[in-house]
């Protein structure tokens, strides 16, 4: 499998505060790659170094063996890069941003029109509407569009869909795995966690660490079997109460529910006698785990480390 993106022990300051450090990461050829992590994890620094626009202060990127400081040139024309800001011209039509991009490439609109056309769908009944009026949804479409005209090895897309409605969201992933089809690498980041399991491999990360890098099943496997889900009334008091208990690692709000990550002493059916004693409309059963719980896990153990 050839490699598409090394990163080796990457490391990026802003004065004081260190955004990435020392991070190292390698996608493959083909690859549905996600960057997973919240707020302020460093994804867009990472971007913004992948794309040539921002220089490391040690380690180093490739893409496809090409240095990001070195060999930016060559870079810039093998790359499409949706940054996280949007990237269009908000004055200048569908059919005027797609012209602008395809010409900072030296490429026509016509001769690639073949590869966004899925992309491109419904905006082709919009070619003379200003990028501004769009939907956040076909904004997004017509972003995607633009950083595919020049027919790039690699997609690097930053935070996509933030701020994107459900549905929209939903018709995103179906373009990105038809992408990933044709053979294109995608690099995908994002700070919905439920959008992990639509990546081939993810990179968890958090305040500039990766956490842990593998495939979404055997991530989510790791947790382990031993995590309930509870509920009653009285939310809060509940959660002291199972903080309390020695046989609970850890227990924090999830959605509706808590989620109790124990140990093997963990006996549901005397906490379940003992405390729908106590408290009011009380449930306990088993949980699934998700990526979210074992972001949750990571990130505390990665803030007890630093
Ligand atoms: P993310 O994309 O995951 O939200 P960023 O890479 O934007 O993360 O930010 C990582 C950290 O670096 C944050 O603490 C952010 O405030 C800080 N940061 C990002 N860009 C700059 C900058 N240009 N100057 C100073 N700090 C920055």
């Amino acid at each position: 499998m050839k490699t598409a993106v090394e990163i080796k022990d990457l490391t990026k300051r802003y004065g004081d505060l260190t955004a990435l450090d020392s991070i190292s990461l390698t996608v493959n050829e083909g690859e549905l790659f996600g960057i997973i992590g919240p707020d302020g994890a460093g994804k867009s620094t990472l971007y913004q170094i992948l794309a040539t626009l921002l220089n490391p202060n040690a380690g180093s990127a490739s893409i496809f063996g090409l240095d990001t400081v070195k060999d930016y040139r060559t870079l810039r024309r093998m790359i499409g890069y949706m940054p996280e800001k949007f990237s269009l011209y908000q004055d200048l039509t569908v059919q005027e941003n797609l012209r602008f991009f395809a010409s900072l490439f030296g490429v026509s609109v016509k001769d690639n029109f073949n590869l966004i056309a899925p992309v491109f769908g419904q905006l082709e009944k919009f070619p003379n509407r200003k990028a501004g009026a769009l939907s956040g949804g076909m904004k997004q479409k017509l972003a995607l569009s633009c950083a595919l005209i020049h027919r790039p090895s690699i997609l690097l897309l930053d935070e996509p869909t933030t701020g994107v409605d459900a549905v929209s969201r939903s018709e995103f992933w179906d373009i990105l795995h038809s992408l990933k089809e044709s053979r294109m690498t995608i690099l995908v980041s994002t700070s919905y966690m439920d959008e992990a399991t639509l990546c081939d491999r993810i990179a968890m990360i958090d305040k500039g660490h990766i956490l842990k890098t593998g495939r979404p099943d055997d991530l989510i496997s790791s947790i382990g079997k031993n995590l309930w889900q509870s509920s009653a009334k009285e939310m809060f008091a509940l959660l002291e109460e199972y903080r309390k208990m020695p046989e609970v690692i850890d227990c924090y709000t999830f959605g509706a529910y808590l989620h109790i990550v124990a140990d093997d002493n963990f006996n549901s059916r005397i906490v379940k006698d003992k405390l729908s004693q106590t408290f009011k409309d009380f449930e306990l059963s088993k949980a699934t785990g998700t990526i979210e719980d074992l972001f949750i896990k990571l990130s505390r153990e990665n803030h007890n480390v630093l």
